[in-house]
């Protein structure tokens, strides 16, 4: 068995020069039946939504396949797509509407170099997910959400979230 850790690169400039994985743990997960793609090309789960991060383990043992996830969880609120600050994001759902890799990862490499870290709005602004309720984060509202950007662009001019 080998196993395939999550992130193989060293920086953000390394995704601008070659965005592509040589492992998808995305469609490793969608086929291990953990959940459905979102409008925000990431895989949601009902457990956590978005806020998830895969590693997986490739072997040669035999085990009892899970069947695929039975429903489709995104719900096409289009927070995602209306929060993006790069503008990456398509309306239309995985895979026919696929994230611009340049804007997102530009966007990130920005951040990056102000030192904070990569943006992921588009996870933190999804509603789907059992953690909203663990958590006592509810799908915010428009005025909630405003609330949220300002204590966000608040704390990033001191180079963190
Ligand atoms: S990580 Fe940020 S820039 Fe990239 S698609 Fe999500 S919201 Fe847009
Ligand atoms: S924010 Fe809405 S449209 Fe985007 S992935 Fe989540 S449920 Fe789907």
């Amino acid at each position: 068995s080998v196993f395939v850790p999550r992130d193989g690169y060293e920086s953000i400039e390394v995704l601008q020069k070659n965005p592509v994985a040589f492992f998808s743990h995305r469609h490793a997960a969608l086929l291990a039946g953990l959940g459905t793609f979102g409008v925000n090309n990431t895989l949601l789960t009902p457990e956590y939504g978005p806020r998830v991060r895969f590693g997986s383990v490739l072997t040669a043992a035999v085990l009892p396949a899970d069947p695929l996830f039975p429903e489709d969880l995104c719900t096409r609120c289009m927070r995602c797509v209306r929060a993006c600050p790069a503008g990456a994001l398509d309306e239309r759902n995985y895979p026919e509407g696929l994230t611009d890799k340049a804007a997102c990862t530009d966007n990130s490499a920005r951040l990056a170099r102000r030192h904070i870290s990569p943006c992921g709005i588009c996870i933190g602004v999804c509603p789907v997910g059992e953690d909203r309720r663990h958590y006592g984060r509810p799908a915010a509202s428009p005025g909630e959400r405003d609330r949220r950007r300002r204590v966000r662009e608040h704390v990033q001019k001191y180079g963190g979230l």
